[in-house]
């Protein structure tokens, strides 16, 4: 399966601030055959981190190797990582807030000081020597900074937060990705698949997959253009609504107005009454709803919005005589 994902600064889509800002340190860094500086790309899981840290490495022809958090659990698995690194590699931790605090301390030290302090012995016969380590780049990627040791923070030279995505940016990104995969889209049919992506590449791209299968499945001529009609029976068949919402974020949003009366909720209690896991709905599926002004976070919890009841009443959901705690 194609990963669809663009290589160059020139192919990405969208985040025109963060990308004009890229190309100026990238040809600098060119001029200058210097390392990159450390950067630190912050936003929710999809929206191109992992992708933008590529490019810089395709577009300064240099190495890159990705791990992630909680992988580096373990002083001794930094240390080697550190040591395997040549001058100007790039190193791509995903989840970088998820790297316990103490091998956090080594990653720092190693960042601005480019050594490595390595304690040899134990009690008083034990003593430190300095690895020197060669002048590599780290890039991390987090949707939760705040989870960062604040010294770790400090040592990213480059700070850049990913926004969501706009349904025309979204449109594009499909409409590129369709070609690739040999399917011709018409504006109007990416546009819907695009509302459906809410605002998140990853997710527009898995339904653009899913609707190369359903396409290769009814047998439909893929040369033929794509029209709107046939996306609404593919989101129809998703069960995914004209708000662009599957059928775990109605549960979400129906078991905030139900099972606590539309909020506040805390997060495990929330997910498990919605039977889905804390993090996803955390990370995947609570930051489009908030965008959408359905869902709000407080510091007693989630509470569903007005418009978020709006939307339960106008869809139809919220039956008559509903009892709480019904298994949806
Ligand atoms: P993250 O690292 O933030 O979780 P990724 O970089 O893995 O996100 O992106 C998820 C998917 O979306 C990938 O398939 C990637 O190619 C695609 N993608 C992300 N941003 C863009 C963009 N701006 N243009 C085109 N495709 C994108």
């Amino acid at each position: 399966m194609q990963n669809l994902r663009p290589t160059s600064l020139k192919e990405f889509i969208g985040q025109k601030r963060v990308v004009e800002e890229l190309s100026i340190y990238i040809k600098a860094v060119k001029q200058r055959r210097d390392a990159f500086p450390h950067t630190l790309f912050i936003g929710a899981p999809g929206l191109g981190k992992t992708t933008l840290s590529r490019i810089i490495a395709f577009e300064l022809r240099r190495n890159i190797k990705q791990t992630s958090g909680p992988v580096l659990d373990k002083p001794g698995i930094i240390a080697s990582l550190l040591t395997s690194l040549r001058d100007g590699d790039i190193l791509f931790i995903d989840e970088v807030h998820r790297i316990p605090k103490v091998c956090q301390e080594i990653l720092y030290t190693a960042m601005e000081d480019f050594a490595l302090d390595i304690v040899i012995g134990k009690g008083s016969a034990s003593k430190t020597i300095r690895l020197k380590l060669p002048k590599f780049t780290l890039i991390g990627a987090t949707n939760k900074p705040n989870l960062c040791l604040p010294p770790l923070l400090d040592r990213f030279q480059l700070v850049f937060k990913l926004d969501f995505y706009d349904e025309a940016e979204l449109a594009e990104i499909i409409e590129r990705a369709g070609k690739e995969l040999g399917l011709n889209l018409d504006r109007q049919a990416s546009l819907l698949l695009a509302k459906a992506g809410k605002g998140i590449p990853r997710q527009a791209l898995n339904l653009l997959r899913r609707l190369d299968n359903y396409l290769n499945g009814t047998n439909q001529g893929l040369k033929e253009l794509i029209t709107a009609d046939t996306v609404r029976e593919f989101l129809r068949l998703l069960d995914i609504d004209e708000w662009g919402l599957s059928p775990e974020d109605r549960r979400y949003l129906l078991t905030l107005y139900y099972h606590f009366n539309g909020g506040p909720a805390g997060l495990e209690s929330l997910a498990l009454a919605s039977q889905i896991s804390p993090s996803e709905l955390e990370t995947i599926f609570e930051p489009p709803l908030i965008r959408l002004g359905l869902v709000s976070r407080t510091r007693r919890g989630r509470v569903l919005t007005e418009l978020g009841k709006r939307y339960i009443l106008e869809q139809g959901l919220a039956l008559p005589n509903r009892q709480l705690h019904v298994p949806f």
